[in-house]
């Protein structure tokens, strides 16, 4: 059975400008009047927009509906705005993309992104028709529960059947290493997110990689594994 590639966006695919995401949190917070929430010392790597969204407005439970008006006021500003100046895709995904599709490889989202959003954060790096299924970050609150829903939607999409072992989780966060396993799935780590390889060979990946340039020389050593 071959492999089946799920990617992680945000640190693994690309950047979005910190310019770009400030100013659309900032318009968010002041069109809510959500003067309460800081944006300081929070950690957003590896979780889902379900969960940020849900924490951020904790405070305000009394406010009815606030978790949907933000949350579609996000994805709306998003999708509307975000354009190929706001992204800056990471060294090597052309390469290991156009080598997966050259292998036959199926190509899926496992990322904490709302759907909507992770694909317009794919469009903007001129993957739009790329990932043809995922598991998203609106979907469950917990991570762990993204591959499975991606796996989901994969036999739903290919009508094949699909078995855990046979999916590759590619990301940047321990989180994305934790899901995978999780789920039964092999973990690749990159650490061009932000976190080093010591950060990440806590969780036990089956690969840390720097970059996913030249995928001709660590995928298939992944691919043919799943394939026994
Ligand atoms: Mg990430």
């Amino acid at each position: 059975m071959k492999p089946i590639l799920l990617f992680d966006i945000d640190g693994t695919l690309l950047h979005v400008k910190k310019n770009f995401l400030h100013e659309i949190i900032h318009q968010i917070l002041t069109e809510f009047k959500l003067s309460n929430v800081s944006l300081k010392n929070r950690s957003f790597a590896g979780r889902t927009d379900r969960d940020i969204f849900s924490e951020l407005i904790k405070e305000y439970s009394h406010v009815r509906d606030l978790y949907h008006s933000v949350s579609s006021r996000y994805i709306n500003l998003m999708t509307d705005n975000l354009s190929d100046d706001d992204v800056d895709m990471i060294d090597g995904v052309p390469e290991v993309i156009d080598y997966a599709r050259q292998q036959n490889l199926a190509i899926g989202l496992c990322t904490g992104n709302f759907r909507e959003v992770a694909y317009a954060k794919v469009g903007a790096i001129g993957l739009q028709n790329t990932f043809q299924f995922g598991g998203f970050g609106c979907d469950h609150h917990d991570r762990n529960h993204l591959p499975g829903l991606a796996s989901e939607e994969f036999k739903e999409k290919f009508k094949q059947p699909a078995k855990s072992e046979q999916f590759i989780v590619i990301g940047d966060t321990p989180n994305d290493i934790r899901c995978a396993h999780h789920f039964g799935a092999k973990a690749v780590a990159v650490t061009t997110g932000g976190f080093k390889q010591n950060q990440l060979r806590d969780q036990n990946p089956d690969l840390i990689l720097d970059s996913m340039s030249s995928p001709e020389k660590w995928l298939p050593k992944l691919t043919r594994a799943s394939q026994t």
